[in-house]
């Protein structure tokens, strides 16, 4: 997979363009978020341009997993002290994707109001067995 021309990560990992940069493997680069959701938000973002976490090669992936927790333990073991994290990537508009380069969110979180907050707006439409049939009728 190229990178593209027009995309800011991979203008970042070309170095076109600087970063908060924290470490790196060969597969993944990590660096600091422009806009932060809390102290330490770092994105985990692979070499190789692939839009989203299901187009994304499996080297990569476990790249950029590998890298996700080194980063985690770095901000652990740091005077940042959080008290847990949020992992998470958006994968498309409607989900919350703004950038077109799959990345991966490390969200360290300090107080359970403040930074990254799940919420949930349940609207199920299928009972759980016909999900199961449909994802299952398939299979060999
Ligand atoms: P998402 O909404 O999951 O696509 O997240 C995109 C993230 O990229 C946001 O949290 C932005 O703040 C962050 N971001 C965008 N441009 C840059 C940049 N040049 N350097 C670092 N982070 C960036």
């Amino acid at each position: 997979m190229k990178n593209k021309s027009n995309c800011i990560f991979c203008k970042i990992i070309a170095g076109e363009i600087p970063c908060k940069k924290i470490m790196e493997n060969k597969y993944a680069i990590a660096f600091l978020d422009i806009n932060p959701i809390s102290d330490g938000h770092t994105l985990v973002v692979p070499k190789k341009h692939y839009e989203n976490y299901s187009s994304c090669n499996d080297n990569e992936l476990k790249g950029v997993a590998s890298l996700a927790r080194q980063v985690a333990k770095l901000i652990k073991n740091s005077s940042l002290k959080p008290n847990g994290f949020n992992y998470l990537s958006n994968e498309g508009t409607i989900a919350g994707q703004e950038v077109m380069h799959y990345h991966f969110h490390v969200i360290p979180k300090y107080t359970k109001d403040d930074g990254f907050i799940l919420t949930y707006k349940n609207k199920i439409n299928k009972k759980v067995d016909e999900v199961l049939k449909i994802l299952t009728s398939n299979k060999k």
